[in-house]
């Protein structure tokens, strides 16, 4: 059952895609596998990893102040859902390709899995280092408040055109949409 979700980079600044160096990279060490569940490349492109159901090798929580899980040594890997984005964003940004696809599976999960936002963690909260070099929970933030606004802003064009009955339930969207935004 997986209740957290744990962002990450590669730490690597290497322009090609990365998926199998990192597979290769982790099966060597004896984790039978890439050890997160979902891999972003810097073009965008999803690759699923170990399956959600199994146990991550990506993370282990120290405990101490930097420890913001609450959970205890060694915990998290078993309860949280592993991402990793290509690159070193000690040096670079992530590409918007990569926060979009970010973005779209981190809150399918979110649904799908029911996780709370409060269960978010940069690998940094949780263990000493400095990945993912940046904030990627904000930069997830950020590009769900664009969604948000975009898909209010289709919602009104469509209540120029549309019947009665579908206008009553555009304007419920968009009503609930503007209290997310809180506009
Ligand atoms: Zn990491």
């Amino acid at each position: 059952m997986k209740t957290h979700q744990v962002y990450h980079h590669t730490a690597d600044d290497q322009k090609e895609d990365q998926f199998q160096k990192i597979k290769s990279y982790h099966i060597s060490k004896g984790w039978g596998g890439i050890g997160y569940h979902r891999f972003i490349e810097r073009s965008g492109v999803l690759i699923m990893g170990r399956p959600i159901g199994e146990r991550g090798a990506h993370a282990v929580n120290v405990g101490g102040s930097r420890d913001k899980s609450g959970l205890p040594y060694d915990t998290i890997n078993n309860v949280a859902i592993g991402y990793c984005l290509a690159g070193d964003f000690t040096k670079e940004k992530p590409t918007m390709a990569q926060i979009k696809t970010l973005h779209k599976i981190s809150y399918e999960d979110q649904i799908k899995y029911g996780i709370p936002d409060e269960n978010r963690f940069n690998h940094r909260d949780v263990s000493q280092t400095l990945c993912p070099g940046v904030d990627l929970i904000t930069l997830i933030d950020m590009e769900h408040r664009n969604y948000l606004r975009k898909k209010k802003y289709r919602a009104e064009n469509a209540l120029r055109w549309t019947n009665p009955l579908r206008s009553a339930m555009l304007r419920r969207l968009i009503d609930r949409i503007k209290a997310l935004l809180s506009l």
